[in-house]
């Protein structure tokens, strides 16, 4: 029966082998996951605009300093206008990265390429003239994407980060056990997992303190950026990280 989805994976190897081609230059692989030849792992939480609360995982933040672990925000340009003093702490701590999520939250497979390059610019610019940070990884809202999305990107000199492991943390019908078991049943040396740290998730520091547990403590994956794991094993550094976490 698999002949019959042709048309489906010809175009899905389309967009891939377009992406792979671009990727020769370094900046325009959508990227899913780190090598697997590391035992790493990266925690990674959205940061998207929100119509009501605090819009700030307070608890989860504090969480993750305490006990030192790395982790990688993707920041939303409308989410920062509403958040200076956490956007500072955040930038302040050493082990996080920063990373951003567009400007207003916007379907981007939807406009045009100079509308998905305004979206995309909003918070790198804002990153850069109110805080002076230099952002270089981007995740698109939704996970949505097009041809013309992975080519502004690499324009921008942004690496375009995804995730392999979905923690579906804002859905409240997933308990937090189930969300720990399937997560750690999915994830694999190198993997990015994706949560939310704007107060959306009702389990979210719970079930990253679980998996601190199973993944690091238990398993030796080492927590690291995304930039970090991406450039691959640096045994050094990781153990260095370990031995402060405990
Ligand atoms: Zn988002």
């Amino acid at each position: 029966m698999r002949h019959r989805r042709l048309p489906v994976l010809l175009s899905t190897c389309t967009i891939l082998f377009a992406g792979l081609v671009a990727a020769g230059d370094g900046a325009a692989q959508v990227i899913r996951s780190g090598p697997g030849a590391c035992k790493a792992i990266a925690f990674t939480f959205d940061l998207c605009p929100v119509r009501e609360g605090k819009g700030y995982d307070a608890p989860l933040i504090d969480s993750l300093i305490a006990s030192r672990m790395p982790a990688t925000f993707f920041l939303s340009g409308r989410w920062m206008a509403t958040h200076d003093a956490e956007v500072r702490a955040l930038l302040a701590v050493p082990f996080f990265e920063i990373g951003t999520h567009g400007q207003v939250h916007a379907h981007l497979s939807a406009l045009d390429a100079d509308r998905q390059r305004a979206e995309i610019q909003g918070p790198v610019t804002r990153l850069r003239t109110e805080y002076g940070n230099q952002a270089t990884l981007f995740r698109p809202p939704y996970g949505e994407y097009d041809d013309l999305t992975v080519e502004v990107v690499r324009s921008l000199g942004l690496q375009f980060v995804l995730w392999n492991v979905v923690s579906g943390d804002p859905d409240p019908r997933l308990s937090r056990t189930r969300m720990r078991e399937s997560i750690r049943a999915a994830v694999r040396n190198g993997s990015i997992i994706v949560f939310h740290a704007n107060g959306k998730g009702p389990h979210t520091r719970a079930v990253v303190e679980d998996l601190y547990q199973d993944l690091v403590v238990n398993l030796g994956l080492q927590p690291v950026t995304v930039t970090e794991l991406l450039k691959g094993c640096e045994p050094e550094r990781s153990h260095d990280t370990v031995e402060r976490s405990r």
